[in-house]
């Protein structure tokens, strides 16, 4: 963590990944902007003319609105709980609401906003570049207290579904709180035999506890500061993974699977690594993200999905894009997804039956079956009866889970 435009932020090992972008943020051209015609330091984007200060805040605050507008989700006077997880797209996403809540009256985001840092620095702390624990939290807390009139609470990704979060303000209480139960949780998250299991279900667990720390602060919608390059990542994580039916619901606006009712949103779904990056120079905050955006695990399908496309993106820049519209796509085929009646008792999606899939089980049963045994009909008739009643509520993706894992034990969690 550091100021921005420190001179000495870019020599101190942060992520060869995000280098190119910091490097950009170190040095910006003086030019004329080609919107108002005036001479300043010049924001350039892809696919963009470079543009001022101030005309390139008014595209991406553009952007965020409409995301938010074109959905027609958000009712007015929403009760709105903001996910604030320490990156610079919580930073942003911040910042933007605050921004469009106090903008003149025909423009403003009528709504009720409140903050819940979610502290999820045991999960990233191998690759995070924060080195003093207790400073982050201090950081963290004097940003969020530098917005008025906000309320701000922060609990532990580790933290028991129903455990109550605290008040930002009382943040020692939180430092001393009782850990027992999280060191278990962290135990059992580690017997996961997978590093892909691990991620789906830490995936899982994350979002079932913003919905449940939503239930418990009164409110209906969570935002979270989910960004293009990340929805890609979910979409082609989440096909590998067979989630084929509800990849649609990890990539839209809304996501609406979960079982209190909660509507997980993802208004800043269209803003790009940069410009995030140049958003927080441009408002000049404070706050540099040390994360390097990369899944704790060396060999999981997320961190594979995830470098595959930033390596493509760096020589294609429409890379991204184009996947988010494929995704967008698939959006389109998944309308009747209330009329199955089947959920699945760890994600809540819907179950389908496929016939690809039976062919996977079959060929995962020839392959796992004993030499011995030649009676392959009747012993697949068998196999599929109990794999089929095994099944009944549980979909592909968390058999996935299952098969690495005590399902029972991880079920408990969610
Ligand atoms: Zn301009
Ligand atoms: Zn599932």
């Amino acid at each position: 963590m550091c100021s921005i435009g420190d001179d000495d932020v870019l020599d101190d090992g942060i992520s060869s990944l995000m280098t190119p972008q910091k490097q950009m943020l170190h040095y910006l051209p003086k030019g004329t902007c080609y919107k108002c015609g005036q001479d300043r330091e010049l924001y350039k984007i892809h696919f963009r003319e470079a543009e001022c200060k101030n005309c390139f805040l008014i595209f991406v605050n553009h952007k965020f609105r409409a995301t938010v507008g074109s959905s027609k989700a958000l009712p007015r006077n929403a009760d709105i709980l903001l996910v604030f997880d320490g990156s610079a797209e919580s930073v942003v996403l911040l910042d933007m609401l605050q921004t469009a809540q106090s903008e003149s009256n025909f423009k403003r985001l009528h709504c009720y906003l409140k903050v819940l840092f979610l502290d999820d620095y045991e999960a990233y702390k191998d690759t995070c570049g924060i080195n003093d624990y207790k400073l982050y939290i201090q950081q963290v807390k004097d940003l969020l207290l530098s917005y008025d009139n906000i309320k701000c609470y922060v609990t532990n990704l580790r933290s028991g579904i129903h455990q109550k979060p605290f008040d930002i303000k009382d943040m020692n209480l939180y430092l001393n709180r009782e850990m027992e139960k999280e060191k278990v949780f962290s135990n059992d998250i580690n017997n996961i035999q997978t590093s892909t299991s691990r991620n789906e279900f830490i995936k899982l667990y994350r979002k079932n506890l913003i919905a449940s720390m939503a239930t418990i602060l009164s409110c209906k919608y969570a935002f979270i500061p989910t960004i293009n390059i990340s929805i890609a990542t979910d979409l082609l994580s989440a096909i590998a993974l067979g989630q084929g039916n509800n990849v649609a619901c990890d990539v839209a606006f809304k996501d609406d699977r979960l079982v209190n009712g909660i509507k997980i949103m993802r208004p800043i779904k269209n803003l790009t690594e940069t410009e995030v990056l140049l958003y927080i120079r441009a408002r000049n905050i404070k706050w540099c993200d040390r994360r390097d955006h990369v899944i704790n695990a060396s060999s999981s399908i997320q961190r594979i999905t995830e470098l595959f496309i930033r390596n493509l993106q760096k020589n294609y820049s429409s890379t991204v894009s184009t996947i988010i519209c494929t995704g967008n796509k698939i959006t389109s085929n998944n309308d009747s997804y209330e009329e199955f009646e089947e959920k699945c008792c760890l994600c809540n999606s819907s179950i389908v039956n496929s016939e690809t899939l039976s062919a996977v089980r079959y060929s995962r049963y020839v392959s796992e079956r004993m030499s011995s045994d030649f009676d392959l009909d009747i012993n697949f008739k068998k196999f599929l009866n109990l794999t089929q009643n095994q099944d009944q509520k549980v979909c592909h993706s968390c058999q996935n889970i299952g098969r690495d894992s005590d399902i029972n034990l991880i079920k408990h969690y969610l």
